[in-house]
C-alpha cells in the first residue's frame, strides 16, 4: 500500500480490462496516472442565476427541485424524464434522456451542469450532470478534461485520478527545496492535487506554473551540462586583408553579408573576449555559405584550421565542391570526411588533417569519429544547426578546445530565450537581405486533379533548359498508406511525362557514393528531373533548378516546406513551387495557405512553432530536445528565463551535480535526455 509505482490495476474501479486501455495512453502505474495532466478544463465552479442564462451556454446552476419527476416514452421508445427546478431568480426545465432512475427528490437542492437550450420560448437543459448541492464532485468544480482512448470515459478517468491523488504525498519531490522557495513554486504533492482538481483558476495557474517550471528547469539544466563554459579568451585571429577573397567571388556580397562578415571578423580578432559563439541567421538562399567562407578565410590566413559540419552527406559534399572551387585559387586546401569516403582515402585525409596539411575540413558527423585529430582547429562551423542532435554538437565542440571560435548557421529562427537555453549566450548576426535579382518563388497548392497540368508545366520548364525537383515522403510503397514513394513514383513519372527526359532518383537509404553520383549528375545538368525524398531539404544549391513539386505536402511541416521551396529561386529565373495534397482537412489547407502567401522564413517558423510545438518543429528526436508536456516554449518565455536562471545557479554551484542533494537531478536528467 501507498506506493505510487504500483500498477493501476489495483485502484478501485480499474481492474484488468481498463488497465489495458490505460496502457494505450502510456499509463501503467499510479504515478503515470498522476502525470496524465488534463488537456483542458471546463469551469463548472461558478453558479449562474437561472434568469441570466442564454441558449448555447454550458454552465453550472444551483437550484431546488420544485416538482415531481415526470416521465414518458416517445413513439420510438426513448424514455424522456423532465423536472422543474428553480433558484431565487427564475425556474427552468431539465430533460433527461434514457435515465430510468433519477436521484432527485422534490424540495432538494442540487448542483447541475449542462448546456442551455431553447425549447420554443422556454430555456431548458438536456442531460445535465448533477449532484447534491456542494458535493463538488462533478458540477461545482473546475472539471478536468483528459486525453482519452476508445473505451475510457472522462468521468472514469476523473474518478481514478481522484483516487490516485491519495498517493500524491508519496510522490518524490523533483525540485530542490531552495528553488521551490526562491521561485515561489508549489511543492509537488500539492501541485498534483491542484493540476487535477483545482478549486480556483488561480490554483490551476499555480500548479501549471510549477510543472512548466520543472520541465524548463530540467531542459536548461540538461543543456547547461552539455555546454562548454566560456571564460578563457579565444584564439586571436587578426582581421586579414580580405581583398583577395572578395576578388575571387563571382559576385559582390550583399550589404547584409558584409555586415555579418565584419561582425564575425571583429569578434574573432578581439584578444580579450572569450571565443566567439555566434549564430548566423538568414533565410534560405540568403547566402550564408559565403559568410562562413569569409570566416574560414580569415582563420586560415592566420595559420589555423577550420571545420565545417553539415547534417547530410549530400550537403557536405556540395559544400566541399563549392568551397574547393572557391578556395583553390587562394591556395587553401579543403578536405572531405563523410561516411561515403573509401577507407584508404579517409585514412589519408585524417592523416593530413592531423599534420596540418588540410586547412578546411568539411564533413558530416563522421568528423566526430574517435580518430579525427586536428592540428590547430580554431573555427568550428555547423551548417543548418537545428538539424543536429544535441550530442553531435557537443562532441564536435569538445574536440575543439576552448580557443576555438564557433559559428552556427541556421535558416530556422528560434525565439531568443530558447536559443540561449540551447546554445548559451549566443551572439547573433542576421542576414536580412537576399542577393539581388531574386524573384519570389511562385507557390501554389492546386487540387490533385491538376497533377497532369503541373507535370506538363515542369516538362515545359525542362525543355526550356531548366531543371526540377519532385519530392515524395516515402522511399518504397507501403500497403497501408497512399503516400507517394520515390521508387514507384519516379517510374510512373518517367512513363507518363518524362519518357524522353533524363530523370534521377535520390533517397537516404542509397549508398553515399551513389547519392553523390546522382547529385553530381544533377548539378552538371545531366539529370533534368530529380525525384527525391527530403534528403534535399536543406542546403542543396542548384541554381538552374527553378521548379519543385512536393507530393503529399500535408506530410511536411511549414518550415520544412519553406526549406524545400528554398531549393529553387536561387537564380534570376522565375521559379515555381507546387504543393500537391489529397488532404481536405482544414488544418492542412490552412498550413498550405501560409506557405503560398508568405515567403518570409521567420514568419513561417513562428507560425510553425506555434502550430506544432518545439519537439516536432526541431525534427523530434534528432533535435535532442525532450518533449514538453505542459510548458509552451512559444508562450512561456518569462518562465523559461526564470527556470534558466535557476538551472544556471545549480549548474555553476555544482557542475557535475555530484552533491548528495543534487543526485536526484542527475538521475532525472539522464532519463529525460536519454543519456546512457
Ligand atoms: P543559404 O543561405 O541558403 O545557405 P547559399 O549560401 O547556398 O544560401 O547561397 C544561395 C545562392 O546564392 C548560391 O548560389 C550563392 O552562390 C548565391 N549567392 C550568395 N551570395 C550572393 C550574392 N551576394 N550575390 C549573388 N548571388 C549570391
Ligand atoms: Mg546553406
Amino acid at each position: 500500500m501507498g506506493n505510487p509505482e504500483q500498477k493501476v490495476r489495483y485502484l478501485k474501479g480499474v481492474g484488468e480490462s481498463r488497465e489495458r486501455l490505460l496502457a494505450k495512453l502510456g499509463i501503467f502505474t499510479v504515478a503515470d496516472l498522476l502525470n496524465h495532466f488534463p488537456r483542458r478544463y471546463e469551469d463548472r465552479s461558478v453558479f449562474f442565476p437561472i434568469a441570466m442564462l442564454h441558449p448555447g451556454q454550458s454552465v453550472s446552476i444551483r437550484a431546488r427541485v420544485c416538482g415531481p419527476v415526470s416521465a414518458h416514452r416517445t413513439p420510438g421508445g426513448r424514455l424522456i424524464s423532465q423536472v422543474a427546478v428553480s433558484d431565487d431568480t427564475a425556474s427552468m426545465l431539465l430533460y433527461f434522456f434514457n435515465v430510468p432512475y433519477l436521484k432527485l427528490s422534490e424540495g432538494g437542492s442540487y448542483d447541475f451542469f449542462g448546456r442551455c437550450e431553447q425549447y420554443g420560448t422556454y430555456l431548458c437543459m438536456a442531460n445535465p450532470v448533477y449532484e447534491p448541492a456542494g458535493a463538488t464532485k462533478k458540477a461545482g468544480r473546475i472539471w478536468p478534461i483528459y486525453d482519452l482512448t476508445a473505451g475510457l470515459s472522462n468521468t472514469g478517468l476523473v474518478r481514478w485520478i481522484d483516487e490516485a491523488l491519495c498517493y500524491a504525498d508519496m510522490m518524490p519531490e523533483t525540485l530542490p527545496d531552495d528553488i521551490l522557495t526562491r521561485w515561489n513554486l508549489l511543492p509537488i504533492a500539492q501541485a498534483y492535487r491542484k493540476i487535477h482538481n483545482p478549486e480556483t483558476t488561480q490554483e490551476l495557474e499555480q500548479a501549471r506554473r510549477r510543472f512548466a517550471f520543472e520541465e524548463l528547469f530540467y531542459l536548461s539544466l540538461g543543456f547547461a551540462g552539455i555546454r562548454n563554459g566560456r571564460s578563457e579568451p579565444g584564439a586571436c585571429i587578426p582581421v586579414p586583408d580580405m581583398q583577395p577573397f572578395y576578388h575571387t567571388l563571382p559576385f559582390s556580397p550583399t550589404g547584409a553579408q558584409t555586415r555579418a562578415i565584419d561582425e564575425i571578423l571583429k569578434d574573432m580578432a578581439n584578444p580579450a573576449t572569450p571565443a566567439m559563439r555566434r549564430m548566423v541567421q538568414g533565410d534560405v538562399g540568403s547566402g550564408k555559405t559565403l559568410v562562413a567562407a569569409a570566416a574560414v578565410y580569415a582563420v586560415v590566413r592566420s595559420g589555423f584550421q577550420a571545420a565545417m559540419m553539415a547534417p547530410t552527406e549530400i550537403l557536405a559534399s556540395q559544400h566541399y565542391h563549392d568551397l574547393s572551387a572557391l578556395f583553390s585559387p587562394l591556395g587553401i586546401r579543403v578536405g572531405l570526411l563523410s561516411a561515403g569516403i573509401p577507407a584508404a582515402q579517409r585514412r589519408k585525409t585524417i592523416e593530413q588533417l592531423a599534420a596540418g596539411k588540410i586547412d578546411l575540413i568539411v564533413g558530416t558527423h563522421a568528423l566526430l569519429s574517435e580518430n579525427t585529430k586536428f592540428h590547430a582547429l580554431r573555427l568550428v562551423i555547423t551548417d543548418e544547426q537545428h538539424r543536429f542532435g544535441v550530442r553531435q554538437r557537443t562532441l564536435l565542440h569538445q574536440k575543439a578546445d576552448m580557443l576555438a571560435h564557433m559559428l552556427v548557421m541556421s535558416a530556422t529562427p528560434i525565439p531568443r530565450t530558447l536559443a540561449m537555453v540551447l546554445y548559451g549566450d549566443l551572439d547573433l548576426s542576421v542576414i536580412d537581405e537576399l542577393p539581388p535579382g531574386r524573384i519570389p518563388v511562385d507557390t501554389r497548392a492546386p487540387g490533385e486533379d491538376k497533377r497532369d497540368a503541373v507535370y506538363g508545366f515542369l516538362r515545359k520548364q525542362v525543355l526550356a533548359g531548366r531543371q526540377g525537383y519532385v519530392v515524395c515522403p516515402m522511399i518504397e510503397d507501403e500497403d497501408h498508406t497512399n503516400l507517394k514513394a520515390v521508387e514507384s513514383f519516379s517510374n510512373e513519372l518517367r512513363e507518363k511525362y518524362f519518357f524522353d527526359i533524363p530523370t534521377g532518383l535520390l533517397h537516404g537509404r542509397m549508398a553515399a557514393r551513389d547519392k553523390d553520383a546522382v547529385m553530381q549528375r544533377f548539378v552538371n545538368g545531366e539529370i533534368k528531373v530529380l525525384v527525391s525524398t527530403t534528403v534535399i531539404e536543406v542546403g542543396v544549391n542548384v541554381p538552374n533548378a527553378n521548379m519543385i513539386v512536393i507530393e503529399n505536402a500535408e506530410r511536411f511541416g511549414l518550415s520544412q516546406l519553406h526549406q524545400l521551396r528554398g531549393r529553387v529561386g536561387r537564380s534570376t529565373y522565375r521559379s515555381y513551387c507546387v504543393l500537391l495534397s489529397a488532404s481536405q482537412s482544414e488544418s492542412t489547407r490552412e498550413r498550405l495557405k501560409v506557405i503560398c502567401s508568405s515567403n518570409d522564413g521567420f514568419a513561417i517558423a513562428r507560425e510553425d512553432l506555434r502550430m506544432r510545438g518545439p519537439g516536432e518543429f526541431f525534427g523530434e528526436r534528432q533535435s535532442g530536445i525532450p518533449g514538453l508536456k505542459i510548458a509552451d516554449l512559444g508562450a512561456d518565455m518569462q518562465l523559461l528565463s526564470e527556470a534558466d536562471a535557476a538551472a544556471k545557479a545549480v549548474a555553476s554551484a555544482d557542475p557535475l551535480l555530484s552533491q548528495p542533494e543534487h543526485q536526484f537531478l542527475q538521475k532525472k536528467l539522464k532519463t529525460m535526455f536519454e543519456i546512457s
